[in-house]
């Protein structure tokens, strides 16, 4: 499958001739565009089979590379660089590196989902987005995002007590991120809510605040819970090798 849009052609593999003639024929300026041919060794023939083992990859195999996800993203309207159709191409032919240069874009995906109504082939788009966001960051090649922090705090809270308390989860995701709790915006949200909320309202949340209410029942549920995440945890790292990965590089350390 060819690239489609010009601009995905780096600048760096154009080259152009001022001035050229061959065989009598002037093809100066931009009749002499030539793209450098490449010869790519470093595939990662895993790559699709790493992506579809996380959450949300699953059906990337379905793709038939109409573009209709990148033509109606939300993102590439903004950054024409964003471009799902392009990646899950790269992530199906194993071109890691290739990929790995727009990495600090990827996670950018705002869930909008409009790329999963617009594919005719079900591959849901925005799941491969995130999956190869969750990817990139299970292989060391981006920190964790803002995104992935949130979903952290949300989950830690809901398996520790079975239930949300929004504060909670602001003030967690705030100190994990390094931000101000003290945020203008935050703040004005907070004088509206004490303006306009019932008083028995405020205090309900005032006390869930000092005693952490649990939903009842819930260390069961709890255990399954850890559980599944402690199994799904440990098949992402078998799909991407990572247990292998480390275990390499801490006996390349023994031999330093
Ligand atoms: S979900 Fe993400 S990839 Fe899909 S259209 Fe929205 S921003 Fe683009
Ligand atoms: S819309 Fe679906 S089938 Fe078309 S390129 Fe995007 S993911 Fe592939």
């Amino acid at each position: 499958m060819p690239i489609h849009e010009e601009h995905l052609i780096r600048p760096e593999n154009l080259t152009t001739h001022a001035e050229l003639v061959i065989d009598g024929v002037d093809v100066s300026g931009h009749w002499s565009t030539f793209i450098e041919s490449r010869v790519v060794t470093d595939y990662n023939e895993r790559l699709e089979e790493e992506i579809a083992a996380l959450p949300g990859g699953e059906f990337i195999h379905r793709c038939w590379q109409c573009g209709s996800c990148t033509n109606s993203c939300t993102v590439n309207a903004l950054i024409p660089d964003f471009n799902p159709r392009y990646w899950i191409y790269l992530i199906r032919t194993g071109m890691e590196a290739e990929l790995l240069r727009d990495k600090d874009i990827i996670w950018q995906c705002v869930s909008c989902n409009k790329c999963t109504y617009a594919c005719p082939r079900d591959v849901f788009p925005e799941g491969v987005m995130k999956a190869t966001a969750h990817w990139l960051e299970l292989k060391g090649h981006t920190p964790k995002s803002p995104s992935t922090h949130f979903d952290e705090v949300f989950t830690d809270q809901v398996l520790a007590r079975g239930r949300i308390e929004e504060s909670g989860i602001i003030r967690g995701f705030f100190a994990r991120t390094g931000q101000a709790l003290l945020q203008d915006w935050l703040v004005e949200m907070t004088k509206r809510l004490l303006r306009h909320l019932p008083l028995w309202l405020l205090m309900r949340m005032g006390l869930a605040q000092i005693l952490k209410p649990r939903a009842r029942r819930w260390d069961g549920a709890r255990r399954a819970l850890n559980n599944y995440v402690d199994e799904q945890h440990a098949s992402h790292r078998r799909a991407l090798g990572l247990d292998r990965l480390v275990a390499a590089a801490a006996s390349e350390l023994e031999r330093r």
